[in-house]
């Protein structure tokens, strides 16, 4: 376990098995820290870990339809373990479930976490060196630095699977927190939250966050895609110049009793906003607060779910020869 300091008491603690966040305290507008994402006390607590609380999420974040891709010709089957989907990278040996190898940053600011994905782990071709750096800085940001290589084409997507709760973890859902997403466009799904291929507007519908929007107000409107993933856990497409690979502003959630802002910017295309809505009190988590139906939401930052299957959004191939490169930004402050 590894645990991140700065100079206003912000502390974030991460550990090797699964690269997972275990804690991140913040201070509220009046100072006051507060834990504000899900977790267990003990490593045996995310043994196992169905919603994925904290952890880095791979080879492939979000779902791969019916467990299966073609590559240069070649079809590749996955372990199915969302009905007949792939969810974050399968099984066993997802990168949720890995222990990493660790070395900590010279200046003790952060954590490097390398993991070699065996060719055939879960499926997927190629010998994957995947490394994760988590860096705190004294501006209040937690900047995830993520890279890869490998020796045969692959898929890759990886993100992180935080639940944050601003008003501090096992207060309560998160329908206050009011939530921008700078993003135009999202990626309908059908019954099994496999993009359907449209690229849909949010403009007049419960998924416009271009303005900041309480949770609560429409997340259970008559809506298809609402009813389809029982709330918000769709994939938005961040707006960016189509040139601009650089950071951009995804993101920002505010809530309003402690005043904590979080701030989420990428250099990837997309981000998967999920309001939690699996949850259902049976993870018991920090000190004995039972984890209820959306008592976190997620920002995982990424590609767009089943890309391998969808020649026609961003590519998400790895070749041998390239080096993957992606960077996601937390930053907390308040209001
Ligand atoms: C998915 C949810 C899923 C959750 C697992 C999210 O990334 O979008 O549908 O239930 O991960 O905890």
């Amino acid at each position: 376990m590894y645990t991140l300091t700065n100079s206003h008491g912000v502390e974030v603690r991460v550990m090797n098995y699964g690269g997972i966040i275990l804690s991140i305290r913040v201070p509220d507008r009046n100072g006051q820290l507060a834990d504000i994402v899900l977790g267990h006390e003990t490593l045996e607590g995310y043994i196992p870990n169905p919603p994925y609380l904290g952890a880095i999420v791979g080879r492939y974040a979000n779902r791969i339809a019916n467990g299966s891709f073609t590559l240069d010709g070649k079809t590749y089957t996955l372990p199915k373990n969302d009905g007949p989907n792939t969810l974050h990278g399968g099984l066993d040996r997802a990168f949720n479930k890995v222990v990493w190898d660790a070395e900590p940053l010279k200046d003790k600011t952060g954590v490097t976490f390398s993991y070699l994905s065996k060719d055939g782990e879960e499926g997927f071709p190629g010998n994957l060196k995947v490394k994760v750096t988590y860096t705190l800085t004294d501006a209040n940001a937690l900047v995830l630095d993520y890279e890869a290589t490998t020796d045969k084409a692959t898929p890759i997507n990886v993100s992180q699977h935080s639940y944050f709760n601003l008003a501090g973890e096992g207060n309560g859902d998160i329908l206050n927190h009011e939530v921008m997403l700078n993003a135009d466009r999202f990626t309908p799904v059908d019954k099994n939250l496999i993009p359907t291929g449209e690229l849909r507007p949010v403009k007049g519908t419960p998924l416009d966050f271009t303005a900041s929007t309480r949770v609560g107000a429409r997340i259970d409107d008559n809506y298809d895609q609402l009813t389809l993933a029982h709330g918000y856990d769709h994939n938005w497409i961040i707006n960016r110049k189509a040139d601009d690979k650089g950071l951009v502003l995804a993101a920002r959630v505010y809530e309003p009793t402690t005043g904590r802002v979080l701030e989420v910017s990428t250099t990837q295309p997309a981000v998967q906003f999920y309001t939690g809505n699996f949850l259902d009190g049976t993870v018991t988590g920090k000190q004995g607060h039972v984890y209820k139906r959306r008592y976190g939401l997620c920002l995982e930052t990424q590609h767009y779910p089943d890309s391998p299957n969808h020649p026609d959004f961003p590519t998400t191939i790895l070749k041998p020869g390239e080096t993957f490169r992606s960077k996601t930004v937390f930053k907390f402050s308040t209001k």
